[in-house]
């Protein structure tokens, strides 16, 4: 969904959304969505500035690092955003843009893209590491066995360190 700025009257407005999975997956590579998406928020325009702000409700699904069985969680994020047009972006000096403002996004100064909000605030509540349970055991890297709930016959060669510094001594 887009938000034509010339259509807003007054110069600000509300938007609200509910995307299904299938709208936005995948949402990258990792990360996509297990339920409908909703979304909710304001928008203003201020000059050459434009201030989005809202909520973004959702369940994520990402693999386990280890094990690679899907994980669901569920996201729920309030965001603020501000956006300049390419030119006015250009015509601040670096310098002047203090860490605050460095948050600002460059639009094409016509509308804003919602879908790519919603997927950027999914994306920024994700973990960028994530177990399905703390002592996850992963898979064996040599049959694909999920250790999990299955046991392998392969010889693997982590030892112990401990062990190792033992055995170096012989
Ligand atoms: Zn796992
Ligand atoms: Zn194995």
């Amino acid at each position: 969904m887009r938000i034509e700025l010339e259509n807003l009257e007054g110069g600000k407005g509300d938007f609200a959304h509910v995307y299904q999975p299938d709208d936005l997956n995948p949402v990258d590579e990792r990360v996509r969505l297990a339920a409908p998406a909703s979304v909710n928020g304001k928008i203003r325009l201020a000059g050459n500035e434009v201030f989005v702000n809202g909520h973004v409700d959702t369940r994520a699904q990402v693999e386990c690092d280890r094990c690679l069985k899907p994980i669901e969680l569920p996201v729920s994020a309030d965001f603020e955003l501000e956006y300049i047009t390419g030119s006015e972006y250009e015509s601040t000096a670096v310098a002047e843009l203090t860490e605050a403002e460095m948050t600002v996004s460059v639009f094409d100064g016509k509308a804003i893209d919602v879908d790519e909000i919603v997927k950027e605030q999914i994306l920024l509540a994700v973990p960028t590491r994530m177990l399905c349970r703390e002592d996850c055991k992963g898979i064996c890297p040599q049959c694909g066995t999920d250790r999990n709930t299955g046991k392998c016959n392969c010889v693997t060669e982590d030892i112990d360190p401990r062990w190792a510094a033992l055995k170096n001594l012989k």
